[in-house]
């Protein structure tokens, strides 16, 4: 027999069984988003290498090693997008969306990254980025902490989540930091680990972000960037901690919070959670004030975020008291010919009369006996029964599958005034 084809590694399917909890999560997306004036904008999953390369960086994780690239037919090489950002400033500065003018907009879909699967860690994963463009002061950078608070409090997640900021001032401001930091490492080049001596040379900064625990002493050690901010981005960083205390955000400052990409610059965060090992951060984002001149446009601001969403989901789904509601609210069981000639028409006209109303009817016969069984497993809370005694009388079976409630036999005017209250 042949082999069954599967899946790609890392590459995960939502099962229906699954799905109720990612439509959770989407829908306070949106409802979130909505209240703070977002907008949606939709981007291609394939863009030029090139792009990537220009604005993630060529020394980084990402681009050194996790991209999926491939020549196509032409012979150009396009990359399924490791992350949103890159697509979004490209579209921004193709039509013309980012001189001028402020933005704020958001986009939802599968990055690609051939990392090491493991809990938590994908090769195909869902991002909710969040960009905004043209605002510089630090009010922005605020609104964008609090509309991400905010999700937490409407998904029941805010006690799991601790949120950390730091600034990483302007890139003159790192420069000089940089230095002080090469000289620092240099003193015991010993104590770095492969990655990090990688690193020395070509982003030093990265090596605050290790993992090592082996390192963490000499981390701690390290030369802050604090002190080696100006005092505009000081001031900056200042309004952004003050908005968050008005709003009562709690906050850690992070001095080795670096983030992962080459562009950013001032405000960094990320919301973490203890509940998920070394894959802690669900929520990453700050300023890149630079990109946009990288990438060929005129200089502008930009703060953005981008959230993981099967790291949120796995939360979700360690929680015992989330009431995700059943896909089916009635079940409908044929019985007989005549019925099942019946029970599409009466379908139809329960669904046009009651809004909203989730009813599944049976299909390709069989017993009363598994038809409720079907009815039960669906989640429904009532089974509406059309077999030839009700065809004959005019009326519906009405079953509570969730209460002791008595089972009823109503008109069909009765039952839709039933559902519909
Ligand atoms: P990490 O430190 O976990 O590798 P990162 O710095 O590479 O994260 P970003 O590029 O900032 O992550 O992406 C933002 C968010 O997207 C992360 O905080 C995380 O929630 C999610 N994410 C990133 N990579 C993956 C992945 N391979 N699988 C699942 N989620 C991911
Ligand atoms: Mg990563």
């Amino acid at each position: 027999m042949a082999k069954n084809i599967q899946a790609i590694r890392g590459m995960h399917d939502i099962l229906p069984e699954q799905t109720p909890i990612w439509q959770f999560v989407e829908q306070n997306l949106r409802d979130v988003l909505a209240a703070y004036g977002y907008s949606e904008i939709r981007l291609p999953i394939v863009e030029k290498t090139e792009l990537f390369k220009r604005s993630i960086g060529e020394v980084t994780d990402i681009v050194e090693k996790e991209m999926y690239t491939f020549d196509d037919r032409n012979g150009d090489s396009l990359t399924l997008r490791p992350e949103g950002t890159a697509g979004c400033l490209r579209a921004g500065l193709e039509h013309g969306l980012l001189h001028n003018q402020t933005h704020r907009i958001w986009y939802y879909g599968p990055m690609f990254r051939h990392e090491r699967p493991q809990k938590g860690r994908y090769r195909q994963f869902t991002q909710l980025g969040v960009e905004t463009y043209g605002i510089a002061s630090a009010d922005i950078d605020a609104e964008l902490i609090t509309l991400s608070h905010r999700l937490w409090e409407k998904l029941g997640l805010s006690d799991q989540l601790e949120l950390q900021i730091n600034s990483l001032g302007t890139s003159e401001e790192r420069l000089v930091y940089r230095e002080k930091l090469v000289e620092y490492f240099n003193q015991q080049p010993e104590l770095l680990d492969e990655d990090s001596q990688r690193r020395l040379g070509s982003n030093p900064l990265r090596i605050l972000d290790t993992k090592n625990p082996a390192m963490k002493e000499l981390v701690e050690n390290a030369p802050s960037l604090v002190d080696f901010l100006g005092e505009e981005s000081k001031l900056h960083f200042a309004k952004l901690t003050s908005t968050l205390d008005s709003l009562n955000i709690p906050y850690v400052v992070n001095q080795r919070l670096v983030r992962g990409l080459d562009y950013y610059s001032k405000t960094v965060f990320e919301w973490v959670t203890s509940a998920l090992g070394a894959q802690g951060t669900v929520c990453a984002g700050g300023r890149y004030d630079g990109l946009i001149e990288q990438l060929g446009g005129r200089a502008n601001h930009a703060v953005g975020f981008a959230m993981g969403i099967e790291r949120l989901v796995l939360l979700l789904e360690a929680r015992t008291d989330l009431d995700i509601k059943a896909p089916v609210d009635a079940y409908l069981i044929l019985s007989g010919e005549a019925a099942e000639k019946a029970g599409p028409v009466l379908a139809e006209q329960i669904r046009s009369e009651v809004p909203n109303i989730r009813l599944q009817m049976h299909c390709g016969a069989g017993s009363f006996k598994s038809q409720f069984k079907k009815a039960d497993k669906s989640g429904a809370q009532y089974a509406l029964i059309l077999g030839d005694d009700e065809l004959a009388n005019n009326v519906i079976g009405l079953k509570f599958l969730r209460n002791n409630d008595e089972q009823k036999t109503v008109s069909t005017e009765d039952l839709i005034n039933f559902l519909q209250s």
